[in-house]
């Protein structure tokens, strides 16, 4: 049996770690090796002397939901007075601000609302093509699309199909939580089971689109069923190459029906966030997730495995709503970056550059572990 030492020289080296092996280096206290070993890997996937960011405008378009998530502080329960669903007009505000302030991206989500068939997303995806042609729309996460497919009675190919056709550009990788089904069973009611939320990626990726990967961790899961779900993830990859990223981050109990339940801390975070760069050997990008740690730890992060500060996220409710408070702007996330001696540079959801005088140019375009090229589509 290696040592954690022999393990993390297994994974620099380019081998690819057992889920025991994970789960050992998962266990692991030794921080700074951790740290050490995925900044390595994370420079020999991303050789150049740049890392990226995004500008995008989280938009939620409704927080009724027929979901309960206990995690989650965010929903209202349908016909709650609380309840809201954006008009046409009022998204359209928010992306031509969106736009104004140099961003090419919205990340369309909602809650599971319990009225609306696919003509309505289809419809509210037209519109915005139709005022906003060069803007990618990021949107609705797989228990969103798993709900549409209930809700329409219609197969999920065919949602996935009619959603394309009508302008969605990418697929966020939300609602994952931990993809195992006695952890999901146990903090939510109504929503997504593991092999459906994978599934629902599976189809996308299958008609040619890209998707992110994300987890939410530190409540009710044990470290291996957090390995479980990298190994899931890591998985259908191989099947697919569909996923551009895997962003985690830890549970915002605030405000939330799991309020008592003691926060993870940075070191867990990056503990889990280096540990997730070496296990995840064929997902190519890795975000920070400063929202919910803050500049400093999102900063350290580009250390402990990340290549990406992610989005500026000119609007997060969903997270605001369980208390998390930081905000950065675009020059503390480029400061972040350049602190660390790396060029800032803008890229879109397809992790091509596009900042100003940039071809828009992919960042590892002839990467070895980029195993399943797809066609990059918008
Ligand atoms: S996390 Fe999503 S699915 Fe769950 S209650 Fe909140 S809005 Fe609904």
């Amino acid at each position: 049996m290696l040592s954690v030492d022999g393990l993390l020289e297994k994974a620099v080296a380019g081998g690819r770690l057992t889920p025991e092996e994970g789960l050992r280096l998962l266990e692991s206290h030794h921080l700074a090796a951790l740290g050490r070993a995925a900044d390595e890997v994370t420079r020999r996937l991303h050789a150049e002397n740049y890392r990226t960011y995004n500008i995008d405008r989280n938009i939620n378009y409704t927080n009724v939901c027929t979901a309960v998530c206990d995690f989650c502080a965010f929903y209202r329960r349908p016909k709650s007075p609380e309840g809201y669903v954006l008009t046409h007009e009022e998204i359209f505000d928010k992306i031509d601000e969106t736009v104004a302030l140099g961003g090419d991206q919205i990340l369309l989500q909602g809650g599971l609302h319990p009225d609306y068939k696919i003509e309505w997303y289809e419809e509210l995806l037209r519109a915005i093509k139709g005022r906003f042609p060069q803007v990618n729309i990021h949107g609705f996460s797989p228990p969103e699309i798993y709900h549409f497919t209930k809700v329409s009675k219609l197969p999920l190919r065919e949602i996935l199909e009619r959603l394309k056709a009508a302008g969605l550009g990418s697929l966020p990788g939300g609602g994952a939580e931990i993809l195992v089904d006695r952890v999901r069973a146990a903090i939510t009611r109504g929503k997504v089971m593991t092999d459906d939320w994978l599934n629902v990626s599976r189809v996308w990726h299958q008609l040619g689109g890209r998707s992110s990967a994300t987890m939410m961790f530190g409540h009710v899961e044990t470290l291996a069923e957090r390995i479980e779900h990298l190994e899931r993830l890591r998985q259908l990859q191989d099947e697919t190459g569909g996923f551009t990223a895997f962003i985690c981050w830890t549970f915002q109990p605030d405000h939330t029906d799991m309020a008592d339940t003691p926060p993870a801390g940075s070191f867990e975070y990056l503990r889990t966030n280096a540990v997730a760069r070496l296990y995840l050997d064929n997902i190519p990008n890795i975000q920070s997730s400063w929202v919910t740690q803050g500049q400093k730890i999102g900063q350290l992060a580009l250390l402990y495995g990340a290549n990406d500060m992610g989005s500026l996220m000119i609007e997060e409710n969903v997270v605001a709503e369980a208390g998390t408070v930081h905000h950065l702007t675009l020059q503390q996330i480029k400061d972040s970056i350049s602190e660390l001696g790396y060029v800032p540079r803008q890229r879109n959801v397809h992790y091509q550059l596009i900042d100003e005088g940039s071809e828009v140019e992919s960042l590892h375009p002839h990467s070895r572990h980029n195993l399943h090229p797809l066609p990059v589509v918008s």
